[in-house]
């Protein structure tokens, strides 16, 4: 008889997991109570776990579920260390990650423990602010800042900012600086859509969506994106995403869950941008 060959039989898993913290925000707290709100919305069954595409995303079949990082009594250097090792192990298998946050401060020691892994990303980032602040506060950690911290590590090989709309002088030096790609709402096309570069990592603040759309955020920017614009914008990346995260859900300031449910299709819109691009061999 011959040996089953269990590598042929092993379906291609994604993975997931939450980061409980918000002590880097800079206006309200809230979003460390974000990640069970998404698993709520995956199983009160308002809802079906298939994309839009077609792939079914539920937990055991397309993705493990590696539970939450609860760690909100940490100060952010702790917090750090601690989301650096916890997600350094996770993608050490090379499954392809979605950490939903958290704050967006949680995004510099996940996307680092990406790149310790795949080298330099390329890092498509999707929100109403650069978060480039240099020093915000005199918190290094704070959500303002983690790509500048990314940036000054040469952790990027590329960083195209998509949906802002807040921009300060200090934020165009920092622009020009790091040779960022910026998109606009101002003026915004699709074109940085075919501009992407694979391996890519994408980072997702929720208030890239105008607050019409997703009121569920502590920071109301109006004019931003649909939620339309943002799902065809993903569906139509075509190069390999290693990792993503999804950050700012405030439930403090949701009604009816409607921007968890908002967060939830994003997540398996990634999800299944994850699974259709995935790298071969
Ligand atoms: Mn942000
Ligand atoms: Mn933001």
């Amino acid at each position: 008889m011959y040996a089953r060959k269990t590598w042929n039989k092993q379906p291609f898993m994604l993975q997931l997991t939450g980061i409980a913290y918000d002590q880097n925000g800079s206006f309200l707290q809230g979003p460390a109570q974000a990640p069970p709100f998404f698993r709520k919305m995956d199983a009160d069954g308002s809802a079906n776990r298939y994309s839009e595409e077609g792939f079914l995303i539920d937990a055991g079949n397309s993705f493990t579920d590696q539970g939450d990082l609860d760690i909100n009594d940490l100060e952010p250097a702790a917090a750090y260390t601690a989301i650096s090792g916890h997600i350094a192990n996770l993608v050490q298998s090379k499954q392809p990650l979605l950490t939903l946050g958290g704050d967006h401060s949680i995004s510099y020691p996940v996307i680092e423990a990406h790149a310790a892994v795949y080298g330099p990303l390329h890092v498509l980032h999707l929100d109403a602010h650069t978060d480039l602040y240099e020093d915000f506060e005199g918190n290094p950690y704070s959500h303002a800042s983690p790509f500048a911290r990314l940036l000054e590590k040469n952790l990027l090989a590329s960083l195209t900012q998509v949906g802002i709309r807040t921009l300060t002088p200090h934020h165009q030096d920092q622009i020009r600086r790091y040779g960022v790609q910026l998109v606009e709402m101002r003026n915004y096309t699709e074109n940085w859509i075919s501009t992407l570069k694979g391996p890519l990592y994408i980072s997702l603040d929720l208030d890239v969506l105008d607050p019409a759309f997703a009121p569920g955020v502590s920071h109301h920017e109006p004019g931003g994106l649909s939620v339309r614009q943002l799902l065809q914008a993903l569906q139509q990346i075509q190069v390999p995403v290693i990792g993503a995260d999804i950050v700012e859900y405030n439930p403090s300031r949701d009604q009816h869950h409607q921007t968890a449910m908002v967060g939830y299709k994003c997540m398996k819109e990634l999800m299944a941008l994850m699974l259709r691009n995935k790298k071969s061999g």
